[in-house]
């Protein structure tokens, strides 16, 4: 079908429900009889609560129309104005479609999914591969887009002598695996690993939320247990994917290994959907939480504690810890931890750390140590029940930051990160095991390996702000974007935690890895049927991924 049809299909008018929206399946073309349709005679909505509802917004994860980041659920034309519908019914502000998909299909099976990649191809439709919505890019959104929601593939299982299919007899190496449908999320997956008495690497965030099998792996997958267990995408074993022909593949080292080298850091949403992701599990570990946190009376003291935490990081990225903190200013808070560490020991390698906090703070500061027999103990604690990390507008940028420039240069980069003069998160998610495999080993950006924290700044707005109060947000976090390239020497960024309006996104989000990752996109979906804003051959499209450049 020729491409210039996407634009003819998706005329997408101004309000989808008032005008002719993409032709949905005929009866013929719906022969799969599971293949649930989201949305037959209305446009798929977003939700919207009360008052009263208002911060239930983990109700969210079952609503197809609903982002994690309400702020791609509106559509900002190019004239300035903005379309949305916002979650407050307070506001006043009419629903109206924005970027959310008007159809889309309910996949239950790997039929499902096969059906509806054949008839978006068939009908030339924009695809978007929606799972949890949690991307910070907008990746599973999109304006008059098809959507295939990957959310209702939840089947999980466990096996103790796994071995990846089609490994050759010399190389028939076992693992105690576990295989998830795509849309399990981390908390379903640590409750399910946990029963096996087992432990698993995976994403973290208030409430297990993240997709253990769509973008985060797709991504790179970090957490706070890489610099002990590597990444997400040294952890996987195999995938089952429905490719642009509509063909079901298996991938890993023996079967489709260029696409076995994509997949693993290629980004969400390119070289297909995601069935399933089997992931090695782990021995059950003790460990060990330290805690800081300080006041800063000045910015000297600021500048000092700040260079001396970034000085730090390779030291414990090499004891295989692992951390999220936050700092301004006026002050610091870090959370790490340690596995296989008592309190006892976790002090003795922490305090050297906390006592220089303690001369520079003149003692404005708390230091703590806590002991946890398992991982899910401590998720329950740390991120069972918190405030929401998602349902308010927001938008991220970062950048790696590198093991050099940490050991010899942490005083600029403690310079430029208070410059940002706002919130600046030190994910301690890299470094240790996650540095040993081979850079070239896969898509994801080789400076991962030579990285020892994600550096993070954001932007927020409230929910149903005016285009102008947006567009100054996005102006102030590409201003945020220009400081933290002063943080390392390649603008290497982490593709699931970063920004739309990056000036090369393929040098940030691939480096040297891009031109290959794209030609194997090339050879698994010549039409370009998978484009995301900011995935591999994006920069091919237009800004709305309908029409070729
Ligand atoms: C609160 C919060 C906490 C986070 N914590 C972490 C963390 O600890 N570690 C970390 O590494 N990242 C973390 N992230 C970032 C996270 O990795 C990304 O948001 C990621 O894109 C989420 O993937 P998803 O499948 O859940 O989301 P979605 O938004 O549904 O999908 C993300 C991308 O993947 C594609 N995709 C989804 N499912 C499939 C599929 N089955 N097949 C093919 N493509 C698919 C989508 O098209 C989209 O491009 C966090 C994000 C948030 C909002």
């Amino acid at each position: 079908m020729p491409l210039y049809l996407r634009r003819i299909v998706l005329a997408v008018p101004e309000h989808v429900q008032h005008a002719p929206r993409p032709a949905l399946p005929t009866p013929h073309q719906r022969r799969t009889p599971r293949l649930r349709l989201l949305s037959r005679r209305q446009p798929v909505r977003r939700l919207r609560l009360g008052p009263h509802k208002l911060r239930r917004w983990w109700l969210a994860r079952d609503q197809p129309g609903a982002m994690q980041s309400p702020s791609w659920e509106a559509f900002l034309f190019p004239n300035g104005t903005l379309e949305g519908c916002y979650m407050n019914t307070t506001l006043g502000l009419p629903c109206l479609q924005g970027n959310v998909p008007p159809i889309g299909v309910d996949a239950r099976s790997a039929a499902d999914v096969q059906a509806a990649v054949a008839f978006a191809s068939k009908n030339n439709l924009k695809l978007v591969v929606k799972n949890t919505g949690h991307d910070y890019l907008g990746r599973s959104a999109g304006r008059g887009a098809f959507m295939l929601w990957t959310h209702h593939l939840k089947d999980r299982s466990f096996n103790k002598q796994f071995v990846p299919t089609g490994a050759p007899r010399t190389e028939r190496k076992t693992y105690q695996a576990v295989t998830f449908g795509s849309g399990i999320q981390w908390g379903e997956a640590y409750e399910f690993v946990n029963q096996q008495g087992r432990f698993i690497l995976g994403g973290i965030s208030m409430g297990g939320t993240v997709g253990a099998a769509g973008g985060w792996i797709l991504g790179a997958g970090h957490s706070t247990f890489a610099p002990t267990f590597g990444f997400g995408v040294d952890n996987v074993l195999e995938f089952k994917v429905v490719l642009a022909d509509g063909k079901l593949a298996t991938v890993n080292a023996f079967q489709n290994p260029d696409l076995w080298w994509a997949l693993r850091g290629g980004g969400g949403g390119t070289f297909g959907v995601l069935i399933s992701v089997t992931y090695q599990t782990h021995d059950i570990f003790p460990f060990a939480q330290s805690t800081l946190s300080a006041t800063f009376d000045t910015p000297e003291i600021a500048q000092r504690v700040v260079t001396q935490f970034i000085k730090l990081q390779p030291t414990l990225a090499d004891l295989g810890w692992g951390g999220f903190t936050f700092f301004t200013a006026a002050g610091i808070q870090i959370n790490y931890v340690a596995p296989n560490y008592d309190s006892v020991k976790a002090q003795a390698a922490f305090s050297p750390f906390a006592d220089f906090v303690t001369n520079a703070t003149s003692g404005q500061m708390q230091v703590g140590y806590t002991e946890f027999g398992n991982f899910p103990d401590w998720f329950q604690v740390v991120f069972a029940g918190g405030p929401a990390q998602v349902g308010s507008p927001t938008e991220v940028t970062g950048r790696l930051l590198q093991r050099d420039m940490a050991e010899n240069h942490a005083d600029e980069v403690a310079r430029a990160l208070l410059s940002i003069n706002d919130i600046v998160g030190a994910f301690s998610v890299a470094g240790g095991a996650a540095s040993k495999p081979n850079p070239d080993a896969m898509a994801l950006h080789p400076s991962w390996r030579k990285t020892v924290t994600n550096i993070q700044a954001n932007v927020v707005w409230e929910d149903g702000a005016p285009a102008s109060v947006v567009r100054q947000q996005i102006e102030t976090l590409k201003r945020k974007t220009d400081i933290l390239d002063r943080i390392n020497t390649d603008s290497a960024a982490y593709l699931n935690e970063a920004t739309r309006y990056e000036k090369d996104f393929k040098k940030s989000f691939w480096g040297s890895h891009y031109s290959r990752a794209r030609s194997i996109k090339a050879k698994y979906d010549p039409q370009s049927l998978f484009i995301v804003p900011g995935g591999v051959g994006a920069d091919e499209w237009d800004s709305e991924q309908r029409c070729r450049l």
